[in-house]
């Protein structure tokens, strides 16, 4: 038996549901262009897992996918449109939408991307240019 802590989540109505379980490796808020259209929003809120900690476990096959670049898999319900996460192949990491996720406690410890921010956050969390350094990223801070 795991021990490790277990978190569910889904789509908007109810036919796709996940489960992560374990410990997020990170957790924030990306503001990039892709983000902002995917999620029709001005800003994204991520929690990041490693692949094998995410599972779906109903309704796969109502599972839509989409990819416009190599390091990014886009899944969403077909039944409602609702969004569930991206995977990263790139860095073995699956981002579960903080929003997708029930009785889970986010909490944010950076701003990504902010070089393109369209709302900016006046919350004292970290805001980098573009990536952390262990993503590929520049690691550079920004204004806030
Ligand atoms: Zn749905
Ligand atoms: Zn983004």
């Amino acid at each position: 038996m795991s021990t490790e802590k277990e978190y569910k989540g889904g789509c908007f109505c109810g036919a796709v549901e996940l489960r992560v379980v374990g410990k997020a490796e990170a957790m924030g808020y990306c503001h990039c262009t892709s983000c902002r259209q995917w999620s029709a929003g001005p800003v994204n809120a991520f929690t990041l897992w490693p692949l094998n900690a995410v599972t779906i476990s109903r309704g796969a096959d109502q599972v839509g996918s989409f990819q416009k670049t190599a390091n990014s898999i886009r899944k969403w319900c077909k039944a409602c449109g609702g969004h569930l996460l991206t995977e990263h192949p790139g860095w073995g990491l699956t981002d579960v939408y903080a929003a997708s996720l029930r009785d889970f406690r986010f909490e944010p410890m950076l701003h990504a991307n902010y070089s393109e921010t369209v709302l900016r956050l006046h919350d004292g969390l970290p805001k980098l240019k573009d990536f952390p350094k262990e993503l590929g990223g520049s690691g550079t801070s920004v204004p806030e």
